[in-house]
């Protein structure tokens, strides 16, 4: 299977050689001939998967191939919730549609909407927002979706977790009702079947991994440990030099901090993302962790949420996460593209039961591993 067999076009082909994407992974040849079809599509498809260039690069092709109805109005919209994903997704499409003639354009919030709006007033194809600043903008009638023919949800499920769902049903009351709707979500509880149900016409499923299934190249294992000894232990862990770089998920924005501290404190270079650090204290962070001059990432749910970093092979759950759906997307971090990772979960008395509902979710008991 390659990307020509599947009908791409030349410009996008030369743009994925170099990237050396030699075959389209399992959710691209599955999803992209149906998306140039025109037809809705329901994915079900973890991060790491290649899920953005999964809807990115069919989008580019059939708008590259199909005239707009009018010249500068906003034919895609790609919905996302976090900043950091959707300055991801931003990036693919620039990737992909190096040799192609589309703008697209990119706008959360957290910063000042003057450059996002000098850009908007440019005029572009593809706009990649997040819900709060899009309706915002759309209020302050910067933004005209009367246009639009692509919709895409991604991260359907983070966006429902983090009580989107109101601003979502508000955008999409705002669409035509004719358009091609791309749903994507990691995982396929009740809540997003009914979403699907109202905002996909006939939609065609596709999945790559069983609904809530972890990667099988992740070592799971947990420790039983009280609260106040979780961060000894997590410097125990540590002590070996072959961890050469971890991502450490905490409940909240205060732990996050106070474990930074704490690490940095016993020599470990650690830095924090969640949402009360600046947009640019997050890139920074991010970068210095890809770049590795940053041992330990502490991060919570929502702040890492489509944080993509190739050959990451460690994950700790700090604390466990109430949602047991959390769970999977944080080990969707590590294990990628074939490749072997280790999660490692630090479980109190008082987080048993969260424990236990992972479990039952993932369909498997985490091995114990002893606190020495
Ligand atoms: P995603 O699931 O969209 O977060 O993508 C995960 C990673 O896979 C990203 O770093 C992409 O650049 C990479 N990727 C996507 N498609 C391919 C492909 N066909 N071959 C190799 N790498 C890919």
């Amino acid at each position: 299977m390659t990307f020509k067999k599947i009908n791409i076009i030349e410009p996008i082909l030369k743009a994925l050689e170099e990237e050396k994407y030699s075959v389209p992974t399992p959710i691209q040849q599955q999803a992209i001939p149906v998306i140039l079809k025109g037809n809705d599509i329901m994915g079900c498809a973890q991060t790491g998967t290649g899920k953005t260039a999964a809807f990115a690069i069919p989008i580019l092709q059939q708008l590259a191939n199909r005239p707009a109805k009018q010249p500068n109005v906003i034919r895609t919209l790609i919905l996302t919730p976090t900043r950091e994903l959707a300055i991801q997704i931003s990036d693919n499409f620039t990737c992909y549609g190096r040799y192609l003639q589309l703008k697209h354009t990119l706008i959360f919030g957290g910063v000042s909407q003057f450059h996002q709006v000098k850009a908007l007033r440019k005029g572009s194809d593809i706009l990649i927002a997040t819900p709060g600043r899009l309706l915002d903008l759309m209020s302050q009638k910067e933004i005209d979706l009367s246009n639009l023919e692509i919709f895409v949800l991604d991260e359907a499920d983070r966006m429902l977790d983090m009580g989107f769902v109101y601003d979502v049903k508000k955008i999409v009351a705002s669409l035509p009702a004719k358009r091609q709707t791309l749903l994507f979500s990691a995982t396929m509880p009740d809540s997003i079947k009914k979403l699907a149900g109202k905002i996909l016409s006939n939609p065609e499923y596709v999945s790559v991994d069983p609904v809530s299934s972890t990667a099988q190249s992740v070592t799971q294992s947990v420790y039983f440990v009280e609260k106040q000894d979780k961060e000894k232990l997590l410097a125990n862990i540590l002590d070996d030099a072959s961890i050469s770089r971890s991502l450490v998920f905490t409940r909240t924005k205060h732990g996050a901090n106070k474990l930074v501290e704490k690490l940095s404190r016993k020599g470990i270079s650690a830095a924090a993302i969640h949402g009360n650090k600046s947009q640019n204290a997050r890139q920074k962070a991010l970068a210095d962790f890809k770049l590795n001059s940053l041992r330990v990432l502490v991060a919570t749910d929502i702040a890492s949420r489509g944080i993509d970093i190739d050959e990451l092979p460690h994950v700790v759950n700090f604390d466990l996460p109430e949602v047991p759906e959390t769970y999977v997307h944080r080990i969707g971090r590590t294990g990628r593209g074939g490749k072997s990772g280790t999660a490692i979960t630090f479980c109190s008395t008082d987080e048993k039961s969260d424990l236990k509902n992972i479990e039952k979710l993932i369909g498997v008991s985490l091995t114990v591993s002893e606190v020495e």
